[in-house]
């Protein structure tokens, strides 16, 4: 791995535009020579939810398209590429179809005579995790022989980022990620799990659309954010961490990323020498707004002596989910996702027992019309 971060100038999401600078991704990363007709290919996109490419919640499909044109040109057979992912929320053969169709990449997949996978069937691979010791996984994910990463620059509620390494739950099939939010309600050995589910994927390239990106309550009910670029990098984490440090925090904050330097997998902080391409673009994005949820230093605002105290403090001002009744609409989505069966429509709305919920904010990332906030504690306001 040459753990290299490669920044692309990427000014809109035209075909020819972004085409060059995944062209360049590609090459600088040696896929000319990994590529073959005989190579199976997984494309990974963002497909959180069906949801059209304007909103900046999935990754445009002009990346999907163009990563598609430079791989047959590099001598990959577009039947042997496959574009899978696998949303929030449950899933059938005829949901996956559709939301493959309304990001986009269906159209993609027939330009060039590529596959969408609706079927969704799994297959189990052992691994020696430090959470979990197998995992059941899309069956491509498993057997093909490249995985191209293409993950989107956003905000997280749960996990403060979502780029390339939180990109990979969706290699775990619909409902079958809500077991994950049961078994570990808190985001840290959530976050454990995660790095154990992007060892055992371990994509070959990832590359995230940060053409547009999101800030602010993402991954699907944030604000999109114009940054003019992709970003890449054949090490999941650095690329994770050249993100982290754009979007302003500190590397040991998004709990991801503090598991992936607290188990060695990259630095705290990025050697300069580790950017490549349009280096001028790696910068901390101003004013670049991060989630309502994001836990700031709590610590340090409790006297030093009621300080062993804050864990359980902690739990009990965390942000939570709330219903903004006017704008609910009803349609069940947080209902059918929650993994801890603790919404329920009544009379047409969204109701929440707080006693039930874990705080995995699935019931955010679904809702279509943004009628789920994040609330935090007036404390934080002090
Ligand atoms: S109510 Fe929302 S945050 Fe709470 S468990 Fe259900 S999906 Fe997760
Ligand atoms: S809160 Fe959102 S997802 Fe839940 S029922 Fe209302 S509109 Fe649907």
């Amino acid at each position: 791995m040459m753990n290299k971060v490669y920044f692309a100038r990427t000014p809109d999401y035209s075909l020819d535009t972004v085409y060059d600078s995944v062209k360049s991704i590609l090459l600088y990363y040696g896929m000319d020579k990994m590529v073959s007709a005989e190579a199976t290919i997984l494309l990974k996109p963002n497909m959180l939810s069906r949801s059209v490419p304007d909103k900046a919640v999935t990754t445009h499909p002009a990346v999907v398209d163009a990563v598609m044109k430079a791989l047959t040109e590099m001598g990959a057979k577009a039947e042997n590429i496959t574009i899978a992912d696998s949303g929030g929320g449950p899933s059938n053969p005829a949901l996956n179809a559709a939301s493959y169709k309304t990001c986009g990449y269906t159209d993609v997949a027939v330009k060039y005579g590529a596959k969408v996978y609706t079927k969704y069937e799994t297959v189990t691979v052992k691994t020696d995790g430090v959470m979990v010791k197998e995992f059941e996984l899309l069956e491509p994910v498993v057997n093909s022989d490249i995985v191209i990463n293409l993950a989107k620059f956003k905000t997280h509620v749960m996990t403060g980022m979502s780029a390339a390494v939180k990109n990979l739950f969706g290699c775990v099939p619909g409902l079958k990620k809500a077991e994950f939010h049961m078994r570990f309600p808190d985001k840290e050995p959530f976050s454990a799990m995660m790095v154990d589910l992007c060892q055992t994927v371990n994509p070959t390239l990832t590359i995230v659309d940060a053409v547009t990106g999101m800030e602010g309550d993402g991954p699907g009910s944030g604000n999109p954010v114009y940054l003019g670029m992709l970003v890449a990098g054949d090490n999941p984490y650095y690329t994770d961490l050249a993100v982290c440090n754009m979007m302003g925090f500190d590397p040991m904050h998004p709990p991801i990323m503090a598991q992936a330097i607290n188990r060695g997998l990259v630095p705290d902080k990025l050697p300069q020498d580790c950017i490549r391409g349009d280096t001028d673009l790696y910068a901390k994005l101003e004013n670049f707004a991060l989630p309502h949820s994001y836990r700031i230093d709590f610590g340090d605002r409790v006297p030093r002596a009621l300080r062993w105290a804050t864990p359980t403090v902690e739990k009990f001002l965390a942000p939570k989910p709330k219903i903004k009744k006017a704008a609910c609409i009803g349609c069940g989505k947080c209902h059918d996702i929650c993994p801890g069966n603790a919404i329920k429509i009544v009379n047409k709305k969204a109701i929440i027992d707080y006693n039930k919920c874990i705080k995995c904010f699935c019931c955010h990332e679904m809702c279509p019309v943004k009628a789920i906030d994040v609330k935090r504690s007036i404390f934080f306001n002090i």
